[in-house]
């Protein structure tokens, strides 16, 4: 097995991380920004290094730093977590020609799917299912991209290849301000993402977010793991993650996932990643693949006991994937409520000391997270604080655990987001499932 694994993320990832390195007899280097020395992964590593000051883009972002934190310590590796550098086609180039396996896939197939046209023309190739659109970027002729629109019909959306985070899309109405909104996209992608290449999609109404999870060895073995439904949505940022998805049938998963380990096998993709689908009317559109480990995996391994990120490390290693397709399968159901340290109401972000942290606990239940009582959580990152996890035999009892756990968790001195999940919970939509990606934030009043 490896010897010794950088952890070039933070918070709960980054002790999620070191777990599984713990479990499986890998030695850990988290490194850390001067604002991150009382992370719980830091006080438990093996030996951490400081690479910069708080901010991100000179710390978590500073890929010479990691890589030298990487020579200094020995390391054979480095696991980039989610967010950061995680789908930084450049950062697993530079890992790799520095001489160290980068826990995550090949730079080419990071740059192939960070671009979404290109992403878009590979799915296509491959069978899997995408958004009726323009084939690729649009040009400057205006009657051309008139007629895309109206083959495709209204309203579509517009968006930029190299997007990201939610930006870069405009939904247009009605021909009048297609062309206006083509060109506005175009100056906004160019300035944002240093790439002005935009194309048109259908844009669908009510859609729900449904995603794959795939793993893939360097022998040639993918595995599907099933699908997750995020719809929960906020702001493009998801805020519950379950999985199965409610009302998709065993022939749906099997179909659908059948075309993302094809795509996978095509473009010789390895290491885990996620395919993101629109559904709507039973039917699966593309959107991106995410090629990394993502927050919301827990839920794919309590309904499949896989451990993902033991698995990252074997095919990180060489080794072949610990399971076969056929012995995937999917037992219960799970709910992630992520835990963000905000006002409820306002969605202000309520960093700060952590005076008393009390978790939940019993039976089905995780909690993924770093924080503990007396942890400051500092200002200068993401807001997530760490996640609980409900597992039980079907949905209903999913939920009356997550419902337990909600009511159980203690955290004093900051404000969390705990009550908007009880309130959620609480809606028979959701009791219900299978709610739209627009639904909390009708339900918000946004
Ligand atoms: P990003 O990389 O910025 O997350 P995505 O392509 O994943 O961009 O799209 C983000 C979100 O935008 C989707 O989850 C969905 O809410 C919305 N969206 C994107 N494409 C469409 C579409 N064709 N129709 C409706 N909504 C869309």
């Amino acid at each position: 097995m490896l010897d010794k694994v950088v952890i070039a993320n933070r918070g709960e990832i980054a002790l999620r991380i070191l777990r599984a390195c713990r479990e499986m007899g890998i030695k850990t280097v988290a490194v850390h920004s001067t604002a991150d020395t009382n992370l719980k992964h830091v006080l438990l590593a093996d030996e951490t290094v400081c690479i910069g000051p708080p901010p991100s883009i000179n710390s978590y972002l500073n890929m010479p730093a990691i890589i030298s934190a990487a020579e200094v310590t020995d390391a054979v590796a480095i696991h980039p977590g989610y967010g950061f550098l995680s789908e930084n086609a450049d950062f697993a180039e530079r890992v790799e020609s520095s001489g160290f396996i980068f826990v995550g896939p090949h730079a080419d197939a990071i740059r192939l799917m960070g671009d979404k046209v290109s992403a878009i023309k590979t799915m296509k190739a491959a069978g899997v299912p995408t958004v009726p659109g323009s084939d690729g970027p649009l040009g400057d002729n205006a009657e051309d991209n008139l007629r895309i629109a109206r083959d495709i019909g209204y309203p579509i959306i517009i968006k930029a290849a190299g997007g990201g985070g939610g930006r870069g899309m405009r939904v247009v109405h009605s021909e009048a301000s297609l062309i206006g909104a083509i060109s506005l996209t175009q100056a906004e992608a160019g300035a944002a993402f240093g790439n002005p290449v935009v194309y048109m999609e259908k844009f669908l109404e009510r859609p729900r977010h449904v995603e794959i999870q795939v793993l893939a060895d360097m022998h040639g073995n993918v595995v599907h793991l099933g699908e997750r439904d995020c719809s929960m949505q906020r702001r493009h940022q998801k805020v519950i993650e379950e999985a199965p998805a409610p009302g998709i049938t065993a022939e749906q998963r099997s179909r659908i996932g059948a075309r993302c380990v094809r795509a996978c096998q095509e473009m010789g993709y390895r290491n885990a990643g996620t395919f993101e689908f629109l559904y709507q009317d039973q039917e699966f559109y593309f959107i991106e693949m995410n090629t990394r480990l993502q927050v919301e995996h827990p839920v794919t391994e309590m309904i499949t006991g896989v451990d993902i990120v033991r698995e990252q490390f074997r095919i990180a290693n060489g080794e072949a994937l610990s399971i076969t397709q056929d012995e995937v399968r999917i037992s219960g159901h799970a709910i992630e409520c992520r835990i963000n340290a905000e006002d409820p109401k306002t969605f202000m972000p309520s960093p700060g000391m952590v005076n008393l942290w009390h978790a939940p606990g019993g039976p089905g239940i995780r909690v993924e997270s770093h924080v503990y009582s007396g942890y400051r959580v500092p200002p200068y990152y993401d807001s997530m604080i760490g996640k609980i996890i409900a597992h039980g035999n079907d949905r209903a009892t999913a939920v009356a655990r997550m419902r337990t756990a909600l009511s159980e968790i203690v955290v004093e001195g900051i404000r969390t987001n705990v009550p908007l999940h009880q309130e959620i919970l609480q809606h028979s939509a959701f009791q219900g499932g299978g709610t739209d990606i627009h639904y909390l934030e009708k339900r918000l009043g946004l």
